[in-house]
């Protein structure tokens, strides 16, 4: 029973607070509060009449924390559910801080002029939350997210060490256009065309992007192409998962993505240099943004699966094991259940069930935590019952 904020309104937010709704013996009230209202007022109107749950909605800046910290003390949540952009990530951390309400996330902090992600900005929040009694949970998504929480779950009840983790995201999914991306376009090309690492023997290897390519044939959609990327679970495994060797993360992409990609960083398009334009000053990337398919109108066009999940070598009672467990998600189906495609429900999922751990206790412990530290079962259980069921295969097919 409890009342959350989620700020931003974007595809993530509209799966969460869809299921947010579902949840409503849980979910008493939301608020959804975003930079336009609008959209909030949209997402109000589809699910209003079909939920017990209250729902509200209010305009805010979320880089702004005393604009943030006025809204939180108006609404009085139980916790801030940020599903804005990683640029937000400390402002509402500090408006969290200020108000003592829990915080949950789905990706880690990151500058806006710089492309790089890590976990260093708010791990410096943990003995301040502690202060204050609450909790932040950091990357209740899927990747990072549940991938983390397979990892926790793999040692918990398979493995006795986990020596080696290949995380394998894989989005099968056709939109029909000649170039657009699932999620947010500049975060999304800020991820892919950044250097590639992987973490081994207790350090950062760096590759240049997309150096890296293997092939993998992945259970119910077939082969794939799929290249080495860093991602940020890598970064909080490597320092929660006793033993571990090497992780690595990749994701496959198809040919005339990575076409248009390189053609698009050719011509400087994919900068995040500011650029003078008719008197203006403008970012290239975000220009980009601005003209490429809005990720939430990709839902009734996508047809196809996604694949996301993690492949475990390790020991048990002295005897070498390897365990493959993962998700697979149908965008149509997503799309018929929640009007989101599945790149935004395998997100927006997660992100309630975080929310919901936090506030009923189950994962609740003041400090800044990543979602490997806290015990799995809970949040395994409810990813079958809220529509991310899982699979565990033994001896799967590796990586090389
Ligand atoms: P969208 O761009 O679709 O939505 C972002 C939302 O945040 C929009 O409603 C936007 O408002 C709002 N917003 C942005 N800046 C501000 C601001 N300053 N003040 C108030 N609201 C703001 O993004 P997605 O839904 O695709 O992604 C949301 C988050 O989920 C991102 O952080 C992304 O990195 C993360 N993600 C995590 C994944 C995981 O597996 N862990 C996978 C995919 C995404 P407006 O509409 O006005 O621009």
């Amino acid at each position: 029973m409890g009342k959350v904020l989620v700020i931003g309104a974007g595809g993530v937010a509209s799966v969460a607070i869809h299921k947010i709704c579902q949840n409503d013996e849980f979910f008493t009230e939301v608020c959804i509060a975003t930079r336009t209202k609008e959209k909030a007022d949209a997402i109000k109107e589809k699910l209003q009449g079909k939920t017990k749950t209250v729902i509200t909605t209010e305009q805010v800046d979320a880089d702004n924390v005393e604009e943030l910290t006025a809204l939180i003390e108006k609404v009085k949540p139980e916790a801030v559910l940020n599903l804005a952009l990683p640029y937000q990530d400390l402002t509402i951390m500090d408006a969290c801080l200020a108000t003592k309400t829990h915080y949950i996330d789905t990706a880690n902090y990151e500058p806006e002029d710089t492309a790089k992600f890590e976990y260093k900005w708010q791990w410096d929040y943990m003995d301040r939350y502690k202060e204050a009694g609450i909790t932040g949970l950091l990357g209740s998504g899927f990747d990072p997210g549940v991938t983390s929480v397979f990892t926790a779950y793999a040692l918990k009840h398979y493995f006795d060490e986990i020596h080696y983790i290949d995380i394998l995201d894989c989005n099968a999914g056709d939109h029909g256009y000649p170039f657009a991306t699932n999620f947010n376009p500049e975060i999304n090309i800020r991820e892919v065309s950044a250097k590639g690492s992987y973490w081994e023997n207790g350090e950062w290897v760096e590759t240049e992007p997309l150096e890296i390519k293997r092939k993998y044939n992945f259970p119910e959609i077939g082969e794939k192409d799929m290249y080495l990327l860093h991602h940020e679970e890598l970064e909080s495994l490597g320092l929660h998962v006793p033993g571990i060797k090497r992780i690595r993360f990749f994701m496959t992409f198809g040919e005339s993505y990575l076409t248009y990609l390189k053609c698009l960083e050719n011509v400087g398009m994919t900068s995040i240099e500011p650029i003078e334009f008719e008197g203006k000053e403008i970012i290239p990337l975000q220009f980009l943004t601005a003209v490429l398919p809005d990720p939430s109108s990709l839902g009734p066009r996508t047809v196809g699966k996604t694949n996301i999940g993690c492949i475990f070598q390790g020991v048990k009672n002295g005897e070498e094991k390897t365990l493959y467990i993962y998700n697979v998600c149908d965008h149509q189906e997503a799309y018929a259940e929640v009007g989101s495609q599945a790149v935004s429900y395998t997100t927006g999922v997660p992100a309630m069930i975080g929310t919901m751990l936090v506030m009923n206790g189950k994962w609740e412990r003041p400090g800044v935590y990543t979602v490997e530290e806290f015990d799995p079962d809970p949040f395994m259980d409810a990813l079958n019952t809220w529509g991310l069921p899982w699979t565990v295969v033994e001896n799967p097919e590796l990586v090389d």
